[in-house]
């Protein structure tokens, strides 16, 4: 079926019990056991079933087989934060003494963790100058365990060419892990570009209302772990934690994400709330429509501020001109989502009247939600850099980032136009 239909078919077949057409919250923490040998079967994994939602959930179930099925994977696991989720990427395959290679520009809190966390317990990760294969090939060395990128950066919207690192990864013997939040599987299906694994933010675009938290990690099951023994004994040797099996001989190409359940999620236990899943499975049934407008308005949005007197540039892959066009293009037909940032003329005091004055954007720190969101980064997720260090990040003290609603499409720009005339 195409994505529309998965969108809202994916993962659920009507109730038998109750015939249900909704997916039902399966607010419990626990399953009954029919007596002490079915209890041993499942925990043998000799039967399917459940046993405790910090591990499964019947609609956790439903939301991880409808994000497989949008990502092309064979098999999915949701985590209680698109955070949780990248964490997981990482350390299901890299553990202390080995490294990880990424692109520089990262979503901030991916940015924190890989720079201060992970050195910590001994994962060292290597930032690359730039986005390209090259860079990535100079950083990667035989102690390297993955590449990580996002396929479009929040906050930079700068876009990765997803096949030019699949291919430098796979040529070391690494896979690709790709942050896919701001592109969702409605823009970019990363796997048809050789990335291995798949995080979300189900937080953002995916959920699409601003309303809970969620993360996701889909395996493409195309990466050939046991043809690297070596580097990934977490995946090819007897895991104590878990009565000596062997992820790659129990379950083949699912072996990574097997083990994300049943050793991370398991022992530290960023686990969905079936709740959470339930209201994101909701969002997700709209997503196709919704990035649509998100896409058409942002490119709108874009061209209309382009020519504006008051704006010194605009930063958008979905403008001719911008320097990720031609990817943007290759990746997803020119409409790389909603995030845009643009620079006022006349510095920080226009940026933070412009900012005050706005009436339908929410001043705020999120991306993806129906609702047009407006951030001033040198007041507030940048505040505490210095002026050369929020230089270094791209950030500048005119800059403001947008990211698009679906609303009407002339309310948007009015409200634009009027918070710029009062600036
Ligand atoms: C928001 C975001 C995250 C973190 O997701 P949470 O659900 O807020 O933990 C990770 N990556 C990207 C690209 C994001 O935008």
């Amino acid at each position: 079926m195409r994505d529309e239909t998965k969108l809202v078919h994916s993962g659920y077949t009507t109730d038998p019990t109750t015939h249900a057409v909704a997916t039902p919250i399966y607010q419990t923490v626990s399953y009954e056991f029919d007596n002490a040998q079915h209890g041993a079967d499942l925990f043998n994994l000799a039967v399917p079933g459940n046993i405790y939602t910090r591990i499964m959930n019947p609609t956790n179930d439903v939301l991880e087989k409808r994000c497989a099925d949008l990502e092309g994977g064979v098999g999915a696991l949701a985590l209680s934060s698109g955070s949780a989720a990248v964490t997981y990427s990482i350390i299901n395959i890299a553990e202390a003494g080995t490294n990880i290679v990424t692109t520089p520009q990262l979503y901030g809190g991916t940015y924190t963790l890989f720079k201060h966390m992970f050195p910590k317990q001994g994962i060292e990760v290597r930032f690359a100058e730039g986005d390209g294969g090259a860079d990535i090939q100079k950083e990667i060395d035989g102690k390297t365990r993955a590449v990580f990128c996002e396929t479009i950066g929040n906050p930079a919207g700068n876009i990765v060419d997803v096949e030019a690192l699949a291919t430098v990864a796979h040529k070391n013997g690494v896979p690709l892990i790709v942050d896919n939040t701001v592109a969702t599987p409605i823009l970019i299906k990363p796997i048809d570009y050789g990335a291995d694994i798949i995080a979300h933010s189900l937080t953002k675009y995916m959920g699409g209302h601003g309303n809970s938290l969620g993360g996701v990690l889909v395996d493409g099951g195309n990466f050939p772990w046991a043809d690297y023994a070596d580097k990934y004994p977490m995946l090819t040797t007897p895991e104590p934690s878990y009565h000596g099996v062997v992820y790659t001989d129990a379950l083949g190409p699912a072996a990574y994400i097997g083990r994300v359940r049943t050793v991370p999620l398991r022992n530290t236990g960023s686990a969905l709330s079936p709740f959470n899943a339930f209201l994101i499975l909701q969002g997700i049934e709209t997503l196709a429509l919704r990035m649509e407008r998100h896409c058409n308005n942002a490119v709108a949005v874009a061209q209309y501020l382009q020519q504006h007197a008051k704006i010194e540039s605009v930063s958008y892959g979905g403008l001719p001109d911008d320097p990720y066009h031609a990817l943007a293009q290759k990746y997803c037909g020119g409409k790389p989502a909603s995030l845009l940032t643009f620079e006022i003329d006349g510095g920080f005091e226009r940026a933070v009247k412009f900012y005050d004055s706005l009436e339908l954007f929410k001043r705020l720190v999120n991306i993806g939600d129906a609702k047009s969101l407006a951030c001033h980064p040198a007041s507030t997720t940048h505040r505490q850099l210095s002026e050369e260090e929020q230089t270094k990040a791209g950030v500048t003290p005119g800059m403001i980032r947008l990211c698009v609603g679906i609303e009407h499409l002339d309310d948007i720009i009015e409200d634009l136009e009027q918070a710029l005339g009062k600036a």
